[in-house]
């Protein structure tokens, strides 16, 4: 029997560090032409964080700032290409195939398109029991004894068991997309994206469901997303990442109350739902963000940045605590209050 079938559905002690991150970096070389060496783009140059057993670190940015990169690296899916990444205590750099395999049953992926990523040609349930029988040896009462308990923690009715996915709404469907990934009950679920192609009125409910299965299950969550609004919601901590670094990180509550990159401060201004108080003081995002094939040097938001001085086209920031969150600025301390 493997660890996975040991596990049974109760909760997790929260508080225990699940995922520890040590500068972590995926740089993909690009071809460009016979003559030239490849260049290098840093889809993600140096993240470092932990998340706790019943905590949600939430990766916000513009799409292309490397947090995809991240959750495919924490997935298991690609590799580092320099850092370390510590999942339940295993170090994953020191691990065989048959070690990541049995790994990947600890990180658990639901993703932005419900529509997509459920197959159309197989019920419910049968969705349901597959990572049990391709990952456990549980006998088949117990599968399905495992599957109606899941099922019912994410308020689908048992008579859903034998329905295809066609015949459910968008929230539905990620409510069975939830389930899948937690069937195995894993400590770590990595949410891509997983309300934005839903309506507003049902993400509220999707977000809810995370919550709730959080308290009961303390499961972990990288919660990637682009929408604030979102993020305030279900985040415990924040890191704010922009061209394949993170620029702000901390306790989500301290980096809405008084964020202090210009960055994020951008981000929450274009943000309708958030700090209305203070929008009409913050420069909303203006300009493209730069090929990361040939990024900007000294700080990569430079070109964009409404407080941008000399230095900040010369010297890289480095990320550096400052009131009770770490930030990659020169000037951050202009924007404490
Ligand atoms: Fe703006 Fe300079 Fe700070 Fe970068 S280092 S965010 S350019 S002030």
């Amino acid at each position: 029997m493997s660890a996975t079938e040991t596990k049974s559905m109760t909760k997790r002690e929260t508080g225990t560090v699940v995922l520890e991150a040590t500068g972590l970096k995926r740089h993909y070389p690009v071809a460009r032409g016979l003559l030239r060496a490849p260049a290098m783009v840093k889809a993600l140059d140096g993240a470092s964080f932990t998340v706790k057993a019943g905590q949600t670190l939430a990766v916000v940015g513009e799409s292309g700032c490397g947090k995809s990169t991240l959750a495919r690296l924490v997935s298991l899916i690609e590799e580092p290409t320099e850092g370390e990444l510590v999942i339940d205590g295993i170090d994953t750099g020191n691990l065989g195939e048959h070690g990541k395999r049995e790994l990947r049953c600890t990180v658990q992926m639901v993703f932005q398109n419900p529509y997509g990523s459920l197959n159309p040609r197989k019920k419910v349930g049968d969705i349901l029991e597959e990572p049990l029988i391709v990952n456990t040896s549980l006998p088949a009462a117990e599968r399905r004894a495992r599957v109606a308990e899941v099922m019912a923690k994410v308020g689908l009715r048992p008579d859903h068991y034998a329905r295809y996915p066609h015949m459910f709404s968008g929230g539905q469907r990620q409510r069975i997309a939830i389930a899948r990934a937690l069937m195995l009950n894993p400590s770590i679920v990595v949410a891509d994206e997983p309300v934005s192609a839903l309506d507003i009125s049902i993400q509220a409910q999707v977000l809810n469901l995370m919550m709730d299965l959080q308290d009961e299950l303390g499961v972990a969550y990288l919660f990637i997303s682009h929408d604030l609004g979102v993020v305030r919601h279900i985040a415990t901590d924040v890191m704010v990442m922009y061209l394949g670094k993170p620029v702000e990180s901390g306790p989500k509550d301290v980096i809405f109350e008084a964020p202090l990159h210009p960055y994020t401060q951008a981000l929450m201004a274009a943000t309708p739902q958030v700090e209305a108080e203070h929008r009409a003081e913050r420069k909303p995002l203006t300009g493209e963000l730069p090929s990361p094939l040939n990024p900007p040097p000294g700080c990569t938001f430079h070109k964009r940045c409404p407080i941008a001085q000399p230095r900040c086209s010369a010297e890289v920031p480095q990320l550096r605590p400052l009131a009770g969150r770490h930030v990659a600025c020169h000037f951050a301390e202009q924007n404490l209050s």
